[in-house]
């Protein structure tokens, strides 16, 4: 069978442990034979990003904590020389209290934290790819369901995701002339680091299993399928979108 993403490279941000959301997309798009660069937060995550890397045949593995304009910097000219044709991001992050505590109460500084790592990263992620993307390519980010519905806990998070869709909106909307893609995977739960933060998880990852249309939560492996679909020549004519990988979680009222 012909590999969906051969002859493409893609940049990867968000692997923290072989749990991660990012992980299984990268092991689907090197199995789709695509050529793959990484990125990790900072050296806390640094060997277990390249042993992770080192199991994809990673080509490199960048420091880069989205917050800080010299690692974006640092980023973008260690992308000198490189065609990019799929930007996959899997970054968000907010305080724990503002994941179990009453939503009126969030900070000030939390709520822009939330928003500065989650949602802003986006836009300063792609301003650095979309330049060495000459050929066209497709941007992906990872959104939930807590976007546009009210999911217990979720929080600020949830308002970060519902900025983070209008900014797949608006990022598609300027790059679609360079015949970038744009797009967001609202994933289903998966129990992951991020995931463990929110308080009552496992509670989200039953309900979904009793109501779900599948009866059952998605696997890393599916997401990672559909981001492969998006980055491939498949999914051209897809852009500004958020498709659900929930195992149909989404359309279901009483
Ligand atoms: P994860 O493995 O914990 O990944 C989150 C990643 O974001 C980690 O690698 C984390 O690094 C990174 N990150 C946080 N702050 C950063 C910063 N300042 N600079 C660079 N990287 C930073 O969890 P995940 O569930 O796979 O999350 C990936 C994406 O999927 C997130 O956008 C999440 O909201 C989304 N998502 C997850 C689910 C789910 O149920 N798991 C469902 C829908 C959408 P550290 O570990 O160092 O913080």
């Amino acid at each position: 069978m012909p590999q969906l993403l051969e002859g493409k490279t893609a940049l990867i941000l968000g692997i923290a442990n072989r749990w991660s959301l990012a992980y299984a997309i990268a092991q689907a798009y090197q199995r789709e034979g695509a050529h793959i660069l990484l990125t990790y937060q900072n050296e806390r995550l640094k060997k277990t990003v390249e042993e992770l890397g080192a199991s994809l045949g990673a080509a490199r593995i960048i420091e880069c904590d989205v917050t800080r304009e010299e690692d974006l910097a640092r980023l973008g000219e260690s992308l000198a020389g490189e065609k990019l044709h799929a930007v996959v991001h899997a970054i968000a992050f907010a305080n724990a209290e503002d994941l179990s505590r009453p939503f009126v109460e969030t900070s000030r500084d939390g709520f822009a934290l939330a928003h500065n790592v989650s949602v802003y990263s986006l836009v300063s992620v792609a301003r650095v790819a979309a330049p060495h993307m000459t050929e066209g390519g497709a941007i992906i980010t990872l959104t939930y369901l807590g976007a546009t519905r009210v999911v217990a806990n979720y929080n600020v998070m949830g308002v970060a995701k519902a900025a983070l869709e209008a900014t797949v909106r608006y990022l598609a909307s300027e790059l679609g002339e360079k015949n970038i893609r744009v797009n967001a995977i609202s994933a289903g739960p998966v129990k992951t680091a991020a995931a463990r933060g929110i308080k009552d998880f496992s509670t989200v990852l039953e309900k979904v299993e009793a109501r779900a249309p599948m009866r059952r939560n998605v696997t890393p492996a599916e997401v990672g399928d559909v981001a492969v679909f998006l980055a491939s020549d498949l999914g051209r004519g897809v852009t500004g979108d958020v498709l659900f990988v929930d195992a149909g979680y989404h359309i279901m009222g009483l």
